[in-house]
């Protein structure tokens, strides 16, 4: 009203609503009566985010996972989703988890470590929400100046230091959150160093929490790989050992039986690459091609041998891995084939794999 009389700007009551905290039945009714506004609960959207004092519910995040879903995502190769997934999807998860710093409810495996963890490069989303965490944290510690620092600084740090504060357990949700991150800072460094920077630098943090995270030994066979990226998407399935083999399928009730459709064995990953009578001579006969002496056992021996083999950056020990992963690749393909009676063969397959290193298609 005051600002109506001094502005001239006058309002919509039919555009505007009210929301009411800690005021009793009749406070509400004298001021909507004054107002002409409707009432509303929380949570509402704004900018597509529920607006809520408390913490999101699941339910909360169906409408983006919604929109995930309707982009036909089903339909895309395994590289197509991950270059989705980049591309959009940490945007707007991103988006989510940075307003109003709310934890994410969406959780991220392998899949998101960087390449030398085993993963395949995307953000992890439970590490950068930590980062936003920690934000916050470095905001409150004196860094920033908002109404929301100075009102967390009035009623629950009080002239303490930020690290040091205990008793929050009347605390929201957010706050509690924020100060649980300090143990993954204290006495590291970097968080001293930040402390003293002018800006928060996010993905120096994201980095430095990630050292904590084990790294794979086979994680050069994926640098100054020549391979295409669904090729080299099958090579990482095979170093996780998650090829969808029968032995793996029929573990979760998906097929009939493990047998191996060259022989009569258990269709391993290890008896397929490259033990298995169907897949052991087209790999012989690509490291003949290669001019390399050497007699392959199962997948674990072989893959310390390949490791070993393509250490440096020589060009011989990058034809090596390109002719691992499409030998990986096409023995995969070939599997397949023979699984539903297609027209393959041993000699096609060893074909494909020459003409995709020489070509490198
Ligand atoms: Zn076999």
């Amino acid at each position: 009203m005051c600002v109506s009389l001094s502005t001239g700007l006058k309002y919509n009551s039919a555009k505007c609503c009210i929301f009411f905290g800690g005021v009793d039945q009749t406070g509400r009714k004298d001021l909507k009566n004054l107002t002409g506004f409707a009432e509303e609960n929380l949570s509402f959207r704004y900018l597509g985010i529920p607006m809520s004092s408390k913490r999101l519910s699941a339910q909360a995040y169906d409408n983006l996972i919604d929109k995930i879903n309707h982009w036909s995502s089903r339909l895309l190769s395994y590289a197509g989703k991950l270059l989705l997934v980049k591309s959009v999807t940490f945007a707007l998860t991103n988006y989510w988890m940075q307003w109003n710093n709310r934890e994410s409810q969406v959780a991220w495996s392998t899949i998101s470590m960087p390449k030398k963890n085993g993963g395949l490069n995307i953000i992890d989303l439970d590490i950068w929400n930590t980062v936003t965490l920690l934000k916050l944290l470095w905001n409150l510690s004196d860094k920033a100046d908002s109404l929301w620092e100075q009102w967390i600084h009035t009623y629950y740090v009080k002239n303490q230091n930020i690290m040091d504060i205990e008793g929050t357990t009347n605390a929201s949700c957010i706050v509690k959150e924020i100060l649980n991150q300090r143990g993954c800072v204290r006495g590291r460094s970097w968080w001293g160093d930040m402390l003293h920077q002018d800006r928060f630098k996010m993905s120096k943090i994201y980095t430095e929490l990630l050292r904590d995270v084990p790294q794979v030994p086979w994680k050069s066979l994926f640098y100054g790989n020549l391979a295409r990226p669904r090729a080299k998407i099958n090579l990482w399935l095979s170093c996780n050992e998650r090829l969808g083999t029968k032995s793996r399928l029929y573990r979760f009730g998906m097929v009939d039986n493990p047998k191996c459709c060259f022989c009569s064995e258990e269709e391993t990953q290890s008896h397929l690459l490259f033990d298995c009578v169907g897949t052991k001579g087209i790999w012989m006969k690509v490291l003949e091609w290669l001019q390399i002496q050497h007699i392959p056992s199962g997948w674990t021996q072989e893959m310390k041998w390949i490791i070993q083999k393509t250490k440096g950056k020589g060009a011989r020990a990058k034809i090596l891995k390109l002719a691992t992963t499409k030998s990986i690749y096409e023995i995969w393909r070939y599997r397949n084939g023979k699984c539903f009676g297609n027209n393959v063969n041993a000699q096609k397959t060893y074909d494909t794999i020459i003409d995709s290193i020489v070509y490198r298609d």
